[in-house]
């Protein structure tokens, strides 16, 4: 499954469950962060493979991270860049299996929750538990 395939059914199930839910209280409006969220959730379970856009996205945040705080703690560019260079190696070295645990329900429910701990917002919550349980369901056809 593509990424562009996991965005379009992630935005759809967070729709539907952004409407579905509405009477009970808990659904949320269509909106630009609606769609954000829903794209993160059907996008982040493929975290977990080297070759994606979003394990890239990781590496190169890391990379950075660590090269800017090494720069700045040594002012040695060499250094820095070893030093961010190897704690890519380490990330991949760590990284887990693919469709592991970032494939699974639990984490589903962590990205829920953090979701609703960033906007304090059930409706989006659920929404993107909505959306990351969309690459769950269609990474098994
Ligand atoms: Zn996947």
């Amino acid at each position: 499954m593509n990424s562009s395939f996991h965005i379009a059914a992630g935005i759809g199930f967070a729709l539907v469950a952004a409407t579905v839910l509405t009477p009970f209280g808990l659904g949320a409006s269509i909106s630009l962060q609606l769609i954000a969220i829903a794209c993160l959730g059907a996008l982040l379970p493929d975290v977990d493979h080297y070759k994606t856009k979003q394990f890239k996205f990781v590496a190169a945040v890391v990379f950075a991270t660590i090269a800017i705080l090494c720069w700045q703690l040594t002012a040695n560019a060499l250094l820095s860049l070893t030093v961010g260079a190897t704690a890519v190696i380490v990330l991949l070295a760590l990284k887990p299996r693919h469709r592991g645990i970032t494939h699974s329900w639990p984490a589903a429910i962590v990205f829920a929750v953090i979701v609703y701990a960033a906007t304090l917002d059930k409706g989006l919550a659920l929404a993107g538990l909505a959306a990351y349980a969309s690459h769950l369901v269609l990474d098994l056809t």
